[in-house]
């Protein structure tokens, strides 16, 4: 569980028994309770976004390798969609041939996956 986690554990866990039974909560002591509990947080997500948060249950990271020359400077064949609403082409999928490599200039290359080492700071 990460901190995040505990934190939100705590807000549940919090006068819990009476949110449950529909009880009365007093509202000066939630408000009290929720001003220091914010700032915690806060200080958390300070600390770390919250997108690193999921780091450690993603996937290994990898990235797409020449296969002829194991150059990092290749180009999918892909099909794009215009988003209108964007103004983007948004890229739907990518061809399983037809990638070129700029490094050994190869136009019909397979792309080999390799695992990344994980970048420094990053949780
Ligand atoms: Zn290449």
């Amino acid at each position: 569980m990460n901190t995040l986690e505990v934190m939100l554990n705590e807000a549940l866990a919090y006068q819990a028994e009476a949110f449950k039974r529909d009880e009365p909560v007093d509202g000066a002591d939630l408000v009290e309770w929720f001003a220091e509990w914010r700032e915690r947080v806060q200080t958390i997500l300070a600390d770390s976004p919250v997108t690193s948060t999921d780091a450690d249950d993603a996937q290994p990271r990898t990235m797409p390798l020449c296969s002829a020359c194991g150059g990092e400077n290749v180009c999918a064949d892909a099909a794009a969609r215009w988003d209108a609403e964007a103004k983007v082409w948004e890229v739907v999928n990518i061809f399983d041939k037809g990638h070129s490599c700029d490094d050994c200039e190869s136009s019909d290359v397979r792309l080999d996956w390799r695992e990344e080492e994980k970048r420094a700071g990053f949780l």
